[in-house]
């Protein structure tokens, strides 16, 4: 598959199995990042994958840092909107700075990493977006009002450009894992996450490469007719 991919907050967990499948299976791969420079350059050491720095949450910037990747490697086929934050708080003590913060880089920022590129997918007509969501979009989770809001808003965004793009050959779906084994869920408290680890019928986190692998079977030629699609991985942890 020698097409062009951006995966956004591509250099660390589960954006660097993303970028790293996307590469196995032929791809010419970009990964974002918004400031962590050693974890960027390890990661481009270690898999000869180039990084480059912009934040997803600011407009201008994506623009920019897409036109660069657009320089350097080509038009971009494919898009990953992977690049997440959390600012966890119960809802009576969320301060606007939380709320805005979550929404500016998860939900925002997928809207500033798609429609620059949109067009040009258009144009080409071929195109493969992914959105990586959450269960937590999908089920609500205490402390995480404003997560689960952007997560959930990813839904409706696959769905929504699923349906704008299809006629041009373009599909958009979303990823919802479960609890992963990345920096973000080890920043848990211990306690914390074993009684997550206990409520996941698999009995354990799922691996970044498990995500990896729904991502790269989504982008593959293969999946043309699966379009504003939800795959959940998250080891039976079912919410309804
Ligand atoms: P990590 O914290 O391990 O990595 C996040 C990546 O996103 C980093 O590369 C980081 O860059 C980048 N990033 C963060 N903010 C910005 C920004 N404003 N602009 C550009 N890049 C940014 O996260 P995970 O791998 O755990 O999560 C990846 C995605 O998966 C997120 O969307 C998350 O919500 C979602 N997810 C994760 C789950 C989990 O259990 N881990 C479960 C469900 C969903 P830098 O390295 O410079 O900080």
């Amino acid at each position: 598959m020698a097409r062009v991919a951006l995966v956004t907050g591509g250099s660390r967990g589960i954006g660097a199995a993303i970028s790293k499948a996307l590469k196995d299976a032929g791809c010419t791969v970009a990964a974002s990042y918004a400031g962590n420079d050693e974890a960027a350059a390890k990661f481009t050491d270690e898999t000869g994958i180039r990084t480059y720095k912009w934040n997803v949450a600011d407009y201008e910037a994506s623009k920019a840092g897409i036109a660069s990747v657009e320089a350097d490697l080509g038009p971009i086929d494919i898009v990953v909107a992977n690049a997440g934050i959390t600012k966890d708080a119960p809802f009576h003590k969320m301060t606007p700075e939380q709320w805005n913060a979550v929404i500016d880089t998860n939900l925002t920022g997928v809207f500033n990493t798609v429609h620059p590129i949109w067009p040009g997918l258009r144009e080409r007509k071929f195109g493969r977006v992914v959105v990586i969501s959450s269960i937590n979009g999908q089920k609500g989770q205490f402390g995480q009002v404003n997560y689960a809001a952007t997560k959930a808003g990813d839904l409706g965004i696959v769905k929504s450009l699923a349906q704008e793009g299809a006629r041009f050959g373009i599909t958009a779906n979303a990823v919802c894992p479960g609890y992963i084994a990345t920096e973000m869920v080890m920043a848990v408290p211990e306690k914390v996450r074993e009684s997550i680890i206990a409520g996941i019928p698999a009995g354990r986190l799922g691996e970044p490469e498990e995500i990896a692998r729904c991502v790269a079977f989504l982008v593959s030629d293969d999946a043309g007719f699966i379009n504003g699609s939800t795959i959940s991985a998250n080891g039976a942890q079912f919410f309804v």
